[in-house]
């Protein structure tokens, strides 16, 4: 398979114009925009709308770009942010593995041919028949994240091999846009905590079980994290228990997984977090605390989910409904929280934009709205929309390629919309749209 990638130049000259947008986006005529090569307009006729275009070399790149920052860490692509049976293939095929917290997430990628032992089983509470499928499927790791989850995991080695396995620790660092994405806290419920001894009983456990290998530590501290400094002090928590761990079971742990949770920018004008500035950081922060109490450096795992699907993906919305009430104007599209729950869980907004038409009218302040039964169903407020905005308009939304169709759901049967491949001027299917068949198919009893 060939593949072009945008080279730096042409990077660098689009992205202070389209700064939350694929690098290969390029305004077209009539007001039109393409990326990948693929006409937006074009693509809302062909597929309807809602629809998801997800640049392949977008998500290449970004794949590319943590391989080159960390050449020597392991990088997992935290496939909950999205997944699809091409996504699987463009991580493998960049090197990347798989971070995977459930049995269909598991089982979809190795039905795939993603190969089991490139992946990291998480989850606080993993179902016995998906530890079954792990074991039975192979996979690398296995993070455990809870005390009894031990010897329910070493019963079910099979005699004579063993599970390599990391131990999730909550290191208690508060990181993270919203208190429901800090996952580093002590008083949330992933991990073991390093400050009450129960990380430290944790690990003796899992040194005692004949059948189980413990090769690191893991703590992953939150979601839309825009700053390195939670992650050095993460290094350093995390360096001291492999210290403590040697010094009293004279065991030396080989792996360090920090987890994800690298910010993107949803709207011009916000930060991502620098992954290029990142590693450095992190690299130099592991290396001094190593050295000082003279541990040599683990080797480094990563598992950013977003950071490389987010920005790879557009929503393209219909306008239904144009509304004045009060002093708002509200815009109301064909899809929302359905298709994106992410404004009503977390309160997230995004820049969402016209395209497939110019339009000469002035702009002004209105409020994007999705078409469910909820009023917290909005997807940007006081975006600024030409004043003409109407029905038949098309709105395309930036950064959406992750935690959208991850989370969707069949709220008000609307169906979930399908995910269009574009690259390289072509677009093709990668998930259909839902149709009521799918729905009623389900629908069994009477
Ligand atoms: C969600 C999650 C990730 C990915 O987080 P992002 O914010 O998408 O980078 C990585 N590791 C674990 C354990 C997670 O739960």
């Amino acid at each position: 398979m060939t593949t072009t990638f945008p080279r730096p130049e042409t990077l660098e000259a689009t992205r202070p114009r389209f700064p939350v947008w694929p690098a290969s986006t390029r305004p077209a005529a009539h007001g039109d925009l393409t990326v990948g090569g693929v006409s937006l307009a074009e693509a809302a006729e062909r597929f309807g709308t809602p629809v998801y275009l997800v640049d392949e070399d977008e998500v290449r790149a970004r794949c590319r770009t943590y391989r080159e920052a960390f050449p020597d860490a392991e990088v997992y692509y935290a496939a909950k942010a999205f997944l699809c049976r091409a996504m699987a293939h463009w991580v493998a095929e960049e090197g990347l593995g798989l971070d995977v917290c459930s049995r269909g997430e598991l089982e979809l990628a190795v039905t795939t041919g993603f190969p089991a032992e490139h992946m990291v089983l998480h989850g606080n509470a993993k179902s016995p028949d998906e530890l079954e499928a792990a074991l039975r499927l192979g996979v690398g790791r296995i993070v455990i994240d809870c005390t009894t989850e031990i010897a329910r995991i070493a019963a079910l080695v099979p005699h004579g091999s063993r599970q390599r396995v990391l131990l999730r620790i909550a290191p208690g660092i508060a990181a993270g846009v919203h208190p429901a994405v800090r996952t580093g806290t002590v008083d949330q419920k992933f991990g073991l905590s390093s400050t009450d001894g129960t990380a430290q009983l944790a690990i003796a456990r899992v040194l005692e079980q004949p059948r189980l290998e413990l090769v690191g530590l893991h703590c992953h501290l939150g979601s839309q994290i825009d700053s390195a400094k939670p992650y050095l002090q993460a290094v350093r928590r995390m360096v001291a228990l492999l210290h403590w761990t040697r010094q009293t079971h004279d065991v030396l742990l080989p792996e360090l997984d920090l987890g994800g949770g690298h910010a993107i920018a949803y709207r011009p004008g916000e930060d991502a977090l620098d992954i290029r500035a990142l590693a450095s950081r992190v690299r130099a922060e592991l290396r001094s605390a190593c050295t000082t109490v003279d541990l040599p450096e683990p080797r480094l795992l990563l598992e950013p989910g977003r950071a490389i699907a987010g920005p790879a993906g557009i929503a393209l919305y219909r306008v239904l409904a144009v509304k004045q009430s009060g002093r708002h104007t509200f815009v109301a599209v064909d899809g929302g929280m359905s298709d994106n729950p992410r404004p009503a869980l977390y309160g997230v907004r995004y820049a969402p934009c016209l395209v497939g038409r110019t339009a000469s009218a002035e702009l002004r302040p209105v409020d994007v709205v999705g078409r469910h039964c909820e009023a917290g169903d909005v997807i940007a407020s006081g975006v600024e929309l030409p004043a003409d905005i109407r029905p038949g308009d098309l709105l395309a939304v930036p950064a959406s390629g992750a935690y959208h169709l991850s989370m969707a759901s069949g709220y008000n049967l609307v169906g979930r919309p399908p995910v269009v491949a574009v690259t390289g001027g072509t677009a093709r299917l990668l998930v259909r749209r839902e149709s009521l068949a799918d729905v009623r198919s389900r629908d069994v009893g009477l």
